[in-house]
C-alpha cells in the first residue's frame, strides 16, 4: 500500500512539473510571438502574444503561416505616422517612403530577444518530453520490479 502512496505522490509531483513546463512553454512562446511581431512591425503584435499566451500552438502555428506576410507598418521619417511599409508615399504628409528602410536597432533588439525566447520554449518541450520519456520508463520498470515482489 505504501508504494501505491509513493507512486501517487511522484505522480502528481511529475504531472505539477509537467503542468509547470507546459506553462513557461506557453509563456516562452507568447513572449517570442509578441517581440518577433513588433519587430516586424506588425500592429497585432499584443493580439497575437496574448492568443498564443491563452490559446497555445493552434494560433502559434497560424502566426508563423502568416509571418512576414502581414501588413508590415513604418513610421514616416518626416511625421512620424505609422503606414505600410509598401506605401509609395506617407498618406500624411506625402513624404516619399524608402523603399529599402535602414535596419532598425530596436527591431533587431526585439528580433534576437524572440529567438532566444523562441529557443527557450523549444528547450523547455523538449525537457518535458525528456521528463515524461524518463517517467514512463521508472514507472514500467518500478511496476515490473513490484510485480516481481509479489
Ligand atoms: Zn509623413
Amino acid at each position: 500500500m505504501a508504494v501505491f502512496a509513493g507512486f501517487g505522490i511522484m505522480f502528481f509531483a511529475l504531472m505539477l512539473l509537467l503542468g509547470l513546463l507546459y506553462f513557461m512553454a506557453h509563456v516562452l512562446f507568447a513572449l517570442a510571438a509578441y517581440h518577433d511581431a513588433q519587430a516586424q512591425g506588425n500592429p497585432d503584435a499584443l493580439v497575437w502574444g496574448l492568443a498564443i499566451g491563452i490559446l497555445g500552438f493552434i494560433p502559434g502555428i497560424i502566426y508563423l503561416c502568416i509571418r512576414g506576410s502581414g501588413r508590415r507598418l513604418v513610421r514616416c521619417p518626416n511625421c512620424g505616422y505609422p503606414h505600410d511599409a509598401v506605401d509609395f508615399c506617407c498618406p500624411k504628409c506625402g513624404e516619399k517612403n524608402s523603399p529599402a528602410p535602414k535596419a532598425d536597432p530596436y527591431q533587431q533588439v526585439l528580433a534576437e530577444r524572440a529567438r532566444k525566447e523562441l529557443i527557450g520554449g523549444i528547450v523547455v518541450i523538449a525537457a518535458g518530453v525528456l521528463v515524461t520519456i524518463l517517467a514512463v520508463i521508472f514507472f514500467s520498470f518500478s511496476i515490473m520490479g513490484s510485480w516481481k515482489l509479489f
